[in-house]
């Protein structure tokens, strides 16, 4: 064992890690990135088929180009608090602006959870100064997952994730999961527009003057690999107007490209008033996050002359925008453009749900096949016809046989426990033909491997 790998079991409590299995067992240690491959501390090489094992890395491992705009920008500021302002969190507000018509102004934090807060924070004082306390509800979907503080957990669908952390913070409530594959009203035609309705009915029985926010992934991530059925985003946008409610997309995993559009919102043709991202901002090469809002929801925090009862955004966040989380975006997204990553990730991930649909074919295994651009999932069932899960052991299983193949998948976990059986792909945006073959034939052989060992 090596030095690194001792002061690792010794000192390190990791993340989502139940320890005990560090007692057989050494934990993982990653040394090195470049493109679409990573090595451990042992000189394996690994495919990532994960994107840093949580969707992170869109633009790939060893981006000179980004490493350098940050070093940079250290060198030249490396912090001023964001109550001022600094060159990189301006040029690249504006670039990110450019794509997300309709929307505003970008407030800066550091991470998925935090950018989440901030939105949640700016609902609260909308709903207490604007309307009296009154509005302040925010809905959360089933399944959907939104960070890790408390308040996020609040808004959080999955009870295994929650349930050890309570007492939550009110006035945050649950609407119905849309995942089609498990209906909660059988076959139903127009699952999507049932599902939505759905949203309708809790914001009725809750009464609409009470509800200031409905906030959603585009597609449920950790949750499954959710991609929402057809109607369903059109039919949330017209409940979300008819109500006056304030519609939060957190875009922490499908932001950047993630999905072949700048943001999976963009997919829906829908226009929300609140956007959080993070993940995929800066790929990994510094922590930052973004809250963006529309110019009607800034207003509502600068016009304090007009309404005296509404007062500017009190909060702050110490590192949030400064400065070279702000520099290593910028290099990202212009990689992004220039490299035509968005085109990439479409034609890609296109053909790696056709790679997956013929391994659905040939593995009786797999339930059902999800995905939008390089981000993709499938559910591991006992029986296709009673669609019971797959213990999460299988899951496991085929995670593991990946990894001994030299390729790393994701998948849902303990964290989720009813359904902990889909295993998820988040490739880089850079990925080859080459890539999705190699990804695909290691699950294969690790189907093929694991039904065996199973019988
Ligand atoms: N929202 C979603 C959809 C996420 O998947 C995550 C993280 N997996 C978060 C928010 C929280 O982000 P972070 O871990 O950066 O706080």
């Amino acid at each position: 064992m090596t030095h690194s790998v001792q002061q690792d079991k010794k000192s390190v409590w990791h993340h989502l890690t139940p320890h005990q299995i560090f007692d057989h067992n050494d934990p993982l240690v990653m040394v090195k990135g470049e493109g679409m491959r990573v090595w451990d501390i042992n000189g394996k090489e690994y495919l990532d088929a994960s994107s840093g094992g949580l969707w992170t890395v869109n633009v790939g491992y060893g981006r000179t180009e980004i490493a350098d705009a940050v070093r940079e920008q250290l060198l030249t500021l490396n912090y001023f608090a964001q109550t001022a302002g600094n060159i990189p969190a301006s040029e690249f507000a504006e670039k990110l602006i450019e794509k997300m018509p309709g929307m505003s102004r970008v407030y800066y934090a550091n991470s998925g959870s935090e950018a989440n807060e901030k939105a949640f924070k700016m609902v609260r004082q909308i709903a207490q100064k604007k309307y009296g306390g009154k509005k302040r509800k925010i809905l959360y979907r089933e399944r959907d997952y939104h960070g890790t503080t408390i308040a996020c957990l609040s808004a959080t669908g999955q009870e295994q994730r929650r349930d050890h952390y309570g007492p939550f913070v009110p006035d945050f409530i649950q609407v119905p999961h849309c995942c089609e594959y498990r209906s909660q009203w059988g076959e139903v035609e127009d699952y999507g527009i049932r599902a939505a309705n759905e949203i309708e009915r809790v914001i009725l029985e809750e009464d609409p003057s009470t509800v200031g926010a409905l906030c959603l992934e585009p597609i449920t991530a950790g949750g499954g690999v959710i991609t929402p059925p057809e109607g369903y985003w059109q039919r949330v946008q017209e409940i979300c107007k008819k109500y006056d409610i304030i519609l939060h997309i957190d875009e922490v995993v499908c932001g950047l490209g993630r999905t072949g559009k700048w943001f999976g919102y963009q997919q829906y043709g829908i226009q929300p008033d609140i956007v959080t991202m993070a993940k995929g901002v800066a790929s990994g090469y510094a922590a930052i996050s973004c809250t963006v809002t529309t110019e009607a929801i800034f207003n509502m925090f600068k016009e304090v002359e007009h309404d005296a009862k509404m007062d500017y955004f009190r909060d702050v966040s110490t590192f949030g925008g400064c400065t070279s989380g702000p520099a290593a975006a910028l290099a990202n997204l212009n990689i992004i453009e220039r490299e035509n990553l968005l085109e990439n990730a479409d034609k890609q991930g296109k053909y790696l749900l056709s790679l997956l649909h013929g391994l659905q074919e040939k593995h009786s295994i797999i339930g059902d096949v999800r995905g939008l651009g390089l981000f993709a999932g499938f559910e591991l069932v006992e029986d296709r016809q009673t669609k019971v899960p797959v213990d999460e052991s299988v899951s496991a299983a085929i995670a593991a046989h990946c990894m001994k193949q030299g390729v790393l998948i994701g998948r849902t976990n303990r964290s989720f426990a009813l359904f902990n059986n889909t295993i998820c792909l988040s490739p880089a945006l850079i990925a080859t033909k080459q890539d999705i073959d190699d990804i695909v034939h290691a699950l294969d052989c690790a189907l093929t491997e694991v039904v065996a060992e199973t019988k």
